[in-house]
């Protein structure tokens, strides 16, 4: 199977091919300077039309900055041209891949995290007859969550009895960090044995997931878990005196369906909460958005800290399993921490799990569902 790799970026710039947004943001961009507020990367490189200007007049020292770049889209949003900055970062990297100038051994763990997602220790397919959709949880979500992973998919499968289960990592990491052969040929792998096996729709519990699937899943329906679940009833939380804010991935920014399914299931476990002053359309990335949290660069941005910020001292809810795990701050839960829980049970958010705990979790839950599959337990 060939993916296509012209279909990013999404949104608001859906319209713009990736080899072409360097040349049209140089041609459009008019230097208003509405994006630069408040991205502490454009403030440091100059406005989007400057920065496409100096690579096209033969600046080559952009390609590794664009490492540093979170590709949130917040600029998109600021952007009255609604110019592709998140596609043209994006393809300066892949230029950079392409030319020798584009691999930091600072990315070396997150390949090896994607390598072993996608490893016959930790993938797992399990396809029951007659299955057409499957549950595709990610890597994160199983590694910081799994008993709530286990306890969604058993929910999911009450409407879809002939549910499927699949453990793989969608390959993010290469496709964000420009290296597009290696995500061509991980991400292809995944979506033959989704054509082999006749899987129509696939259910995604992270929004990056989501977002991979969207653009290069062919004729494969998507859907993110959040939207499914409002139609669910859950049963009313003590807010044990908490009050709750939320943070929305910026992998959705332009997505309103999620952002009002997840607003309606807050409202639906009975929990106070109050907007952030960044939210929806123009929330913050956590940090780790686009990789860029692996170098010194883009570590420096400010982001999580901005975020953290806004949170004051509100327990800060999201729905990404890894904008929990970089916003974890004593007070940060996932969604599914408040919605899957025993009433009260949790009264402190859970402890950030790192690795090697984030494996184990993924290899235990894995073998779990093995068995039961093999045990004709499904
Ligand atoms: S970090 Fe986000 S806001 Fe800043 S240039 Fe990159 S995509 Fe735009
Ligand atoms: S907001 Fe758009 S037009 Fe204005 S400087 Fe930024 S990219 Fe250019």
């Amino acid at each position: 199977m060939t993916v296509s790799m012209c279909k990013y970026p999404p949104g608001k710039s859906s319209g713009i091919a990736g080899e072409q947004t360097i040349e049209h943001i140089s041609r459009n961009c008019d230097e208003c300077g509405r994006c630069l507020g408040e991205c502490a990367f454009l403030q440091r490189h100059g406005t989007p039309g400057r920065i496409a200007g100096r690579y096209l007049a033969g600046s080559a020292d952009l390609l590794p900055a664009a490492f540093s770049c979170s590709l949130c889209g917040l600029c998109e949003e600021r952007c009255p041209q609604d110019l592709p900055m998140a596609g043209m970062f994006l393809e300066l990297r892949r230029r950079a891949v392409r030319e020798g100038r584009g691999r930091f051994k600072e990315h070396l763990p997150l390949l090896w995290f994607e390598a072993l997602g996608g490893s016959a220790l930790l993938a797992g397919y399990f396809l029951p007859a007659g299955c057409t959709t499957v549950f595709f949880p990610g890597c994160a979500l199983p590694g910081i969550r799994p008993h709530e992973t286990y306890r969604l998919f058993r929910l999911l499968q009450k409407r879809i009895p002939k549910l499927g289960l699949v453990f793989d990592c969608c390959s993010k990491p290469s496709h964000d960090l420009g290296l597009e052969n290696r995500f061509k040929e991980k991400f292809s792998k995944i979506m033959m044995v989704m054509q082999d096996r006749g899987v129509k729709k696939i259910i995604t519990a992270c929004p990056s997931c989501l977002q991979i699937f969207r653009r290069y899943g062919e004729d494969l329906e998507t859907e993110v878990v959040y939207t499914l679940l409002a139609e669910y009833e859950f049963g009313r939380q003590d807010s044990v005196g908490l009050r709750y804010t939320l943070h929305d991935p910026c992998t959705v920014r332009f997505d309103p369906d999620i952002h009002r399914a997840v607003r309606q299931l807050i409202g639906s476990i009975g929990l106070p909460f109050t907007e952030m002053a960044h939210n929806r359309a123009t929330t913050f990335c956590c940090g780790e958005g686009g990789a860029a949290i692996c170098l010194n660069g883009g570590r420096d941005l400010g982001w999580r800290g901005k975020r953290l910020a806004e949170a004051g001292d509100q327990s800060l809810v999201t729905y990404c399993a890894g904008c929990t795990s970089t916003l974890a701050s004593g007070h940060t839960y996932h969604l599914f921490d408040l919605l899957l829980a025993s009433p009260g049970r949790y009264e402190r958010a859970p402890k950030a799990v790192k690795p090697p705990f984030t494996y184990l979790n993924r290899l235990y839950l894995k073998l779990k569902m093995k068995v039961l599959y093999l045990l004709g337990r499904w």
